[in-house]
């Protein structure tokens, strides 16, 4: 028995690149997302055309309601839960030190790491997040706690424990031997991740290996996870770090890291490459399921480098502005044709609604200085919040789109459900080129949009509920 679900449906069809998502846009003000009892995708078109057997399907009508592809989120922190605009006094490193590691140690006690998963879970629902790449938690109950709860209520994540094998003070409880640490990386892959083809086609939970960044480990951990990622990398494991975040001259994290491993590059830390003048110490780590977050200040040859490989961008220009790290240069970026994904980085961005980390997006690179400013067409940042995110964790085959055959993952958004948003939306002049109107009423319904508005959020066809529901 097939449902059909009712509403405008926007979504980005096909797999175009970003530069190609203006004509790959499917705007369907009467549309219908027909999805069969597996929650599988089986028809999405305008509701008149509906084909004669979808005659009997259950009608979901969702009336002036906007129905968009779930959002993917590709940078997040768990253990972070509770630090939304925690204030440091000063930047990246001195943030991580008053607010973060103090913070995340608290998930040790297994009650608050309880109460930490639920709220995690409830958030992402609430934001229409359906797939979070999602750094975890250094203590084993709370991660069981993550995947657990994140599996009872169906919602997708990759996540990993942040490995943390050295740092200051204030992390010591973060912090394990580096034969811990691996041993720990093992036993959450065994435990949760999906280590044959079959399961792997079922699963909504998978691992990545998650260094917190080349900082907070040694060359000898960097050869360790490199050899656990290379062991499982073709059974779909994940991988994903910082990079090149926070540029401060002589103390920040990109010199920093230079100066303690002797590379050229902070991406050859992850590339294998981290022995002093970037000589080969162990198997690299990056690939077409690998993660880059930020990737604000890239040299050319490590843009190159994840281009090759199929890595992908993790980009976060909320956080970028929270922690006045400089904004990811778009246009050089796209050309070097590395594919960018959204993030949020949540707890250094501050904002979980990924419709509102895409204003960000928009705002940030219509301001780069000279030829580097560019409007970013209301498509683009739909593709970078829903199919280049799917691109990013290998998963475009499954979800990022409507395209038939795909697991549907979907949000619906209620116009009048925040007022002001649905009186703009009714009231604003509207272009009388219908191409034009139809790409203005787009940006409106995204860059408008609060998390009041978005009320209700699926997963493989099934609607997610929090806790309190
Ligand atoms: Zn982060």
């Amino acid at each position: 028995m097939a449902t059909i679900h009712r509403g405008h449906i926007f979504h980005i069809a096909g797999s175009p690149l970003v530069l190609q998502a203006s004509d790959a846009l499917a705007d369907l003000p009467d549309g219908a997302l027909a999805i069969d009892d597996d929650g599988r995708i089986i028809w999405c078109g305008e509701w008149p055309d509906r084909p004669a057997d979808l005659e009997g399907a259950t009608v979901v009508d969702h009336g002036d309601a906007f129905i968009l592809p779930g959002f993917i989120d590709t940078h997040m922190h768990f253990p972070q839960v509770y630090c939304g605009d925690s204030y440091g006094g000063g930047q990246l490193l001195e943030w991580l030190d008053n607010c973060i590691f103090p913070s995340e140690s608290l998930l040790q006690d297994p009650e608050f790491a309880a109460q930490a998963s639920a709220e995690w879970c409830d958030r992402m629902i609430t934001a229409g997040t359906t797939t979070g790449l999602v750094f975890g938690s250094q203590f084993p109950a709370a991660q069981d706690l993550l995947f657990q709860t994140a599996r009872d209520r169906g919602l997708r994540i990759v996540a990993g424990r942040t490995v943390q094998t050295v740092g200051p003070d204030s992390a010591s409880a973060l912090i394990t031997s580096e034969d811990k640490a691996i041993e720990l990386v093992r036993e959450e892959i065994e435990k949760w991740h999906p280590l044959d083809d079959e399961a792997r086609r079922d699963a909504l939970q998978f691992v990545a290996v998650v260094p917190r960044f080349s900082l907070s480990v040694t060359t000898r951990t960097l050869e360790a996870l490199g050899e656990v990622y290379d062991e499982y990398r073709d059974r779909g494991l994940y991988f994903t770090s910082h990079l090149n975040e926070n540029a401060r001259p002589g103390t920040g994290e990109i010199d920093s890291t230079k100066a303690m491993y002797g590379v050229d590059s902070y991406l050859d830390t992850y590339d294998g490459k981290f022995l002093p003048g970037s000589k080969q110490g162990g198997k690299s780590m990056l690939g077409p399921r690998s993660v880059m977050a930020h990737s604000v200040h890239c040299q050319d040859a490590e843009l190159a480098r994840m281009a090759e490989t199929g890595t992908s961008i993790a980009h976060c220009p909320v956080s970028q502005l929270f922690l006045g790290s400089g904004t990811m240069p778009w246009k050089r970026t796209v050309a070097a044709g590395v594919n960018i994904a959204i993030g949020s980085d949540w707890s250094a961005g501050d904002e979980w609604f990924i419709p509102q980390v895409l204003n960000a997006c928009f705002k940030v690179h219509i301001s780069e200085a000279g030829d580097a400013g560019l409007s970013l067409h209301p498509a683009e940042l739909l593709f970078t919040g829903t199919l280049a995110g799917a691109r990013a964790l290998d998963m475009d085959d499954r979800i990022g789109n409507f395209d038939v055959g795909k697991e549907a993952d979907f949000v619906v958004l209620e116009p009048h459900r925040w007022e002001m948003y649905g009186r703009t939306l009714e009231n604003v002049v509207k272009p009388a080129d219908p191409i034009t109107a139809r790409d203005a009423n787009l940006f409106a319904v995204l860059m408008l949009a609060r998390e009041p508005a978005l009320t209700e959020t699926y997963v493989r066809g099934r609607r997610l509920t929090t806790s309190a529901a």
